[in-house]
């Protein structure tokens, strides 16, 4: 009998990876399995770690969870003083054991590791250019380029080739490399992603959160700047430079979503700014209401500084199952509604009757945000008012968030009255812009991108997540052209969408992507081949997962 492979998590954004690193400690391995596990939240498709010890490299990597790959019996046969980890979420190259992290090669100049955070905007004309002279690529992942212009001839000491190789790469990157004797972390100019600095013992170590020094015990000692390259050895810690006259252009949904709330970026603790953002949210859109909800885990900071600014009362309207993974098996077929409740279930006695405002983070497709007005519904909620901690997500992600469409953002191609229609809400308010960057500390500084379309490193045209495959163009047959153009739409933007301040060079269409958008299934299929590969989970981006949810939002908007 086929077992149900059903993905308990909704439609919110996912985020690109995490990683660790440490140096000059001696249990490194056990070090950065904890620190994966307490950056878990930011990857959950596979895990690695690469140890440098007394023979030179080694590490292992698997499919799943850092407690599921890395177990007692692996962490204790890597042994060694330095160490990196890796946790995934793929966002450029499939899910799968060759494209899992670290990647570990042996070159010219010796060994190498590489772990990486985020994505390379240029990552397609690098690798045409780089096999052009030769290069035998291994994985399809973005984050190998790293590793081949490491390896191009340059005779040259090792922090000369860093600087060399990451002038060429851009987009965003937070990287950890490691060699037999150095631990290196680079971040990129812009500084999309965090990357801290601490101290555990006498040995240092990088994170993409503080939450994981926490965990390990580790000291906060400081961020790494964008545009630096730190190069830890025997030695002590060398700081280079090498792209200061860049705009600082922080991910706005690391505080917004994807940190830990425990997390502190830039000086400030993401649960604060998310406090922050909820009782500016209140501000802008007061409600007459008797309860205020949070979806947990995402809205529970900002659905308190909502109730705390309206006075409204904070209740539990949501209890979340804890046990309930990556993936969940069920004995039999279910309907979406019940995969939304085997993860969060409504506490009928406290909503029933009452007007009900929840708080959430962000909305994407907006299924799983209607599964929720409608489960209040049912439990008896009279009103059910939605505030959302940030303004509508409109413009893709290409620094590596995995929205890589318009055609996965619902407020990309609805007004927010059409979308509050479609969540059956009494009403319906986002957080504004100018609110978003107030709460987080006040701009400049950040990337809002996906707000507003001002793109701050400019897209190649070719970037998506499959742009490496090859083998995509025959696996895109298999997919129904019904489920693709179904889950595509065909509704126009909406027309009060921000206008772009500048457009990214993905924006000049060429003759092959109007081919493209004149096809939609065929595009639709193309833009999620690789998810085929996955076999142990039902994605909820996969066709099965989305054809029922985009057809019931196909039909609301047909019966306005
Ligand atoms: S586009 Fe949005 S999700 Fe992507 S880096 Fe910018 S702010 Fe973050």
């Amino acid at each position: 009998m086929e077992i149900p492979l059903l993905h308990p998590h909704d439609d919110t954004p996912h985020d690109a990876c995490g990683v660790f690193g440490i140096y000059g400690h001696a249990r490194a391995a056990e070090a950065v399995f904890f620190g994966l596990f307490a950056l878990q939240h930011r990857g959950q498709e596979s895990a690695g770690i690469c140890v440098a010890g007394a023979h030179g490299l080694a590490g292992h990597t698997g499919m799943g969870l850092a407690s599921e790959v890395l177990t007692p019996a692996v962490v204790n046969r890597l042994d060694g003083a330095a160490a990196i980890g890796h946790v995934r979420y793929s966002t450029t190259g499939s899910s799968n054991l060759k494209n899992a992290q670290p990647l570990i090669v042996d070159y010219a100049r010796g060994q190498l590791a590489v772990a990486h955070n985020g994505n390379l905007v240029n990552a397609y004309s690098l690798r045409k250019e780089l096999e052009a002279g030769g290069s035998i690529f291994q994985t399809t992942t973005d984050s190998e380029i790293v590793i081949h212009l490491m390896a191009r001839p340059l005779n040259a000491p090792l922090d000369e080739v860093l600087v060399s190789v990451f002038r060429r790469v851009r987009g965003a990157f937070s990287i950890v490399l490691l060699t037999p004797d150095a631990l290196i972390g680079v971040r990129d100019p812009h500084g999309f992603r965090p990357l801290s600095l601490g101290r555990l013992d006498d040995a240092y170590v990088l994170a993409s959160e503080t939450s994981a020094f926490d965990l390990t015990g580790a000291t906060f000692v400081r961020d790494v700047a964008p545009g630096e390259i730190v190069i830890i050895t025997n030695n002590g810690i060398q700081s280079l430079k090498y792209g200061t006259d860049a705009t600082p252009s922080l991910c706005i949904f690391e505080y917004v979503y994807f940190a830990r709330p425990d997390s502190r970026i830039d000086g400030r603790t993401c649960h604060v700014v998310r406090k922050a953002l909820g009782r500016q949210l209140a501000k802008e859109y007061p409600v007459e209401a008797d309860i205020v909800v949070a979806v947990p885990d995402s809205g529970n900071s900002a659905a308190l500084g909502y109730s705390e600014q309206s006075g409204i009362p904070l209740d539990i309207g949501y209890i979340r199952n804890h046990y309930v993974g990556r993936t969940f098996i069920s004995p039999c077929q279910v309907d979406r509604d019940m995969k939304v409740r085997v993860k969060l279930n409504v506490v009928p006695d406290v909503v029933r009757g009452k007007r009900v405002v929840i708080v959430d983070d962000s909305i994407v497709r907006g299924t799983t945000t209607f599964s929720r007005v409608s489960e209040l519904k049912k439990a008896g909620a009279k009103e059910v008012h939605v505030r959302i901690g940030c303004p509508p997500l409109r413009f893709p992600c290409f620094y590596g968030i995995d929205f890589h469409s318009h055609d996965q953002l619902i407020a990309a191609r609805h007004t927010i009255a059409e979308i509050q229609q479609f969540l059956c809400a009494e009403s319906l308010g986002y957080l504004s812009l100018e609110g978003m960057l107030a709460a987080c500390g006040g701009g400049p500084g950040f990337c809002c991108a996906c707000f507003t379309g001002a793109y701050p490193v400019a897209i190649e045209e070719q970037a998506n997540k499959t742009m490496m495959e090859r083998a995509h163009k025959i696996i895109q047959k298999d997919v129904p052209a019904s489920v693709a153009s179904a889950e595509l739409g065909s509704a126009p933007a909406p027309a009060d969408a921000p206008v772009a301040e500048a457009k990214p060079a993905r924006q000049k269409r060429t003759a092959k992507a109007k081919a493209k958008a004149a096809a939609p299934a065929a595009a639709a299929a193309a833009d999620r081949t690789d998810r085929t590969d996955r076999t142990d989970r039902t994605d909820p981006a996969s066709p099965a997962a989305a054809a029922p949810a985009a057809a019931a939002m196909d039909e609301l908007f047909t019966l306005q």
